[in-house]
């Protein structure tokens, strides 16, 4: 009476405290529809009278223990959430904690990276400061992730444009896809807003993820990235993004699993291509707070397609995104590759670092018969001839190449600028001609009209060297021009003057004694080297006087002032070196005040090293560490570790170089 059962049970199912006691209707109602408003209300059974109380003891016993296994069960869900959220705050925490000393140490890196550095050091930093980027993309996802279980992840809600964010994604991902030999389209159509509200460096971040993943597993072919409208209303657009590629693909069971943290394709993959298995799971997260869906298309072995699509308000700016016109470089340069042939140590640095600022891909042969080998195993879009090398000359070299290759631009690039030369170079079979120190506008010029319809007017990479200082004067060099053959790169100039320094301090010596003892030929290779690699560094009055000397020597008749000019300007140019190269360490000072080569110790060892090499034997320790201990304090410290170095790595062909650099400057003939 008053209240009835029906209504106190729906009242004890809406009491948190109350609500889990189980209930069962006792009743003498035996009507279908009053038993399944009972069970509808939260009761766990419905009994109908006349009792059989045995009956009863046995369902209130069993939903007693139904109850206890229930309670034991929610309770260990309610601890178990509680674990993962704490484990999930404690790896928010831990990488938010990792990545403070992280960062210091990759600005650290980069900031040493900046300084005057040994190639072997620079090679170090160079891998310490690619493995440290790889390891702060591992601690990010942690954190998104766990951040993202914790519920900690907030989304950004400011204005952005498009446009910037497919910039940077571009600027990210290009490298990678050159050095893969790939190819990245997109199309974008033309009704996209640029002009959005949201958070714009985590759709870059979905972005960079599915882009880089394409990358990952893309051996061949090309990358696609595609933007289409779905929904345009007066303040919000939403968007279908696609990136589609033409790599390994994915077997049709794993799709459904991709998404979940921690899942990889095959289990194999993690060792091939490394990989946290988060990315996918932090997409989808994202992507779901950007009110959209994410799902994939694949096919073993023909590829995979990413599709996302993400809800964006709009700006009242109104302007569409940009036809991109970056990406399309990117296939304007693709397989832009290009053979320097070229014997000189620093010449071969210059050019290559200036054309591969540009984004070409420089490959270095050290004489016309490497050159002939490495067009015989890869393909050329141009070559960078040289025209006097040892070994094999750049002549001799293009008449061979022409006997296989009819089509193959060759360029000359020499220091003899007589007239008659260009003629001369013609008639081998090049096709055309630049003359040392390399102009870049001519250089660029010259390239372009030979690799069309590859563009050149790629986005720079410059090395950023603004914390390099040089003075606005330096007797002896024209800074200006020669900081524009090199891109304007002040770094790589001071390093030149300092290898310049270093190798040539005894340059006027040997010229000198060479002329008294009357060996014009050594004379004449001595000073055509020396000019080209003063006209590179515009050391100009030196250039000037070493043309001089040197043509004065080709008539066979030369005189005192002419080698006394050479000496000054030389002396000159070493000076200005050395004021701007003293900001050194102890080391290096050392280095910058050599001891005098003791040549009867050096010659045995040079030669048997040499001899070592010449048969890419790797029995060379005992020999090179006599040599060490000869050439300790010495300016040719620097060569040696190269040396060493490519030693180390088996490269024997670049060993013969520096061997050859300091056989030349030890008056060693090999
Ligand atoms: P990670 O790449 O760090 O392992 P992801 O979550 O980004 O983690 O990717 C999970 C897995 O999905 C990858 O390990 C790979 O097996 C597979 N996968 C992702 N993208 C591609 C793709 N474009 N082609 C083939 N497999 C892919």
């Amino acid at each position: 009476p008053g209240i009835d059962g029906f209504e106190i049970c729906k009242r004890i199912k809406q009491d948190a405290i109350l609500k889990d006691i189980p209930i069962i209707f006792l009743t003498a109602c035996t009507d279908t529809e009053k038993m399944l408003k009972g069970f509808q209300l939260g009761a766990v059974d419905y009994v109908t009278k006349p009792f059989k109380s045995a009956e009863i003891i046995s369902r209130v016993k069993t939903h007693i223990k139904l109850k206890a296994t229930e309670d034991t069960l929610r309770l260990n869900v309610e601890k178990l959430e509680a674990a993962n959220r704490a484990k999930s705050e404690f790896l928010a925490n831990m990488s938010h904690e990792i990545r403070t000393p992280m960062n210091g140490i990759i600005g650290l890196t980069r900031l040493a990276l900046k300084t005057e550095l040994t190639t072997q050091q620079q090679d170090y930093l160079t891998k310490v400061d690619s493995l440290t980027q790889d390891l702060l993309g591992i601690i990010n996802d942690i954190l998104d992730f766990s951040k993202i279980e914790a519920g900690k992840l907030n989304m950004e809600c400011i204005n952005f444009s498009l446009d910037e964010v497919l910039e940077k994604l571009f600027n990210t991902v290009y490298l990678k896809i050159e050095e893969k030999g790939l190819e990245l389209h997109k199309i974008i159509n033309s009704d996209i807003p640029c002009y959005l509200v949201g958070d714009p460096l985590r759709l870059l971040q979905i972005l960079i993820n599915l882009t880089t993943n394409a990358l990952k597993f893309t051996e061949k072919g090309h990358i696609l990235i595609t933007i289409k409208l779905i929904k345009l209303e007066s303040n919000f657009v939403k968007l279908h993004f696609s990136i589609k590629d033409t790599g390994i693909g994915i077997a049709s069971k794993t799709i459904p699993h991709l998404f979940d943290a921690f899942t990889q394709a095959n289990s194999s993959t993690s060792r091939k291509y490394g990989g946290t298995g988060l990315g996918l799971a932090i997409c989808k997260c994202l992507v779901k707070m950007m009110d959209g869906d994410i799902w994939i298309k694949s096919q073993l072995g023909k590829g995979s397609t990413f599709h996302f699509t993400s809800v964006f308000s709009l700006q009242a700016k109104k302007e569409y995104v940009k036809k991109q016109d970056t990406f399309q470089i990117i296939n304007d340069f693709q397989g832009a590759r290009i053979l320097l042939v070229e014997d000189n140590l620093i010449n071969q640095q210059v050019a290559k670092e200036t054309i591969e600022s540009e984004n070409l891909v420089v490959e270095i042969a050290n004489n016309g018969k490497e050159a002939i080998t490495a067009i015989a195993h890869s393909e050329f879009d141009v070559v960078l001839m040289d025209v006097q090398m040892p070994i094999m000359d750049g002549y001799e070299a293009t008449r061979l190449i022409r006997k296989h290759k009819s089509q193959l631009p060759i360029i000359a690039m020499t220091a003899h600028a007589m007239s008659g030369d260009k003629e001369k170079c013609l008639a081998s079979g090049m096709n055309d001609y630049i003359t040392k120190p390399i102009n870049l506008d001519i250089l660029f010029t010259v390239l372009e009209k030979w690799i069309k319809p590859k563009a050149r007017s790629s986005p720079r990479h410059k090395k950023n060297d603004e914390t390099v200082e040089l003075p606005k004067e330096l007797p002896g060099f024209d800074i200006d021009s020669a900081l524009k053959r090199i891109n304007g790169n002040k770094k790589l100039f001071k390093s030149l003057l300092h290898d310049f320094g270093q190798g040539y301090q005894n340059a006027a010596i040997k010229l000198r004694t060479a002329l008294d003892k009357k060996d014009l030929e050594t004379a004449l290779i001595l000073s055509h080297t020396l000019k080209g690699i003063a006209g590179n560094l515009s050391a100009t009055h030196l250039q000037d006087a070493v043309q001089d000397l040197e043509f004065a020597l080709k008539q066979g008749g030369w005189n005192d002032i002419l080698m006394d000019n050479v000496e000054s300007s030389l002396t000159q140019v070493l000076e200005s070196i050395k004021t701007i190269t003293q900001t050194k360490t102890k080391i290096e000072k050392i280095e910058n005040n050599p001891t005098p080569l003791n040549i009867s110790i050096i010659t045995p060892l040079i030669l048997e090293l040499s001899k070592l090499i010449e048969k890419h034997s790797t029995n060379t320790e005992a020999t090179l560490a006599a040599l060490k201990t000869a050439i300790k304090g010495t300016a040719f410290v620097n060569e040696l570790k190269q040396l060493f170095n490519c030693l180390d790595n088996f490269e024997f062909d670049n060993a013969k170089n520096h061997m050859k650099v300091i056989a030349l400057a030890c008056d060693i003939k090999l």
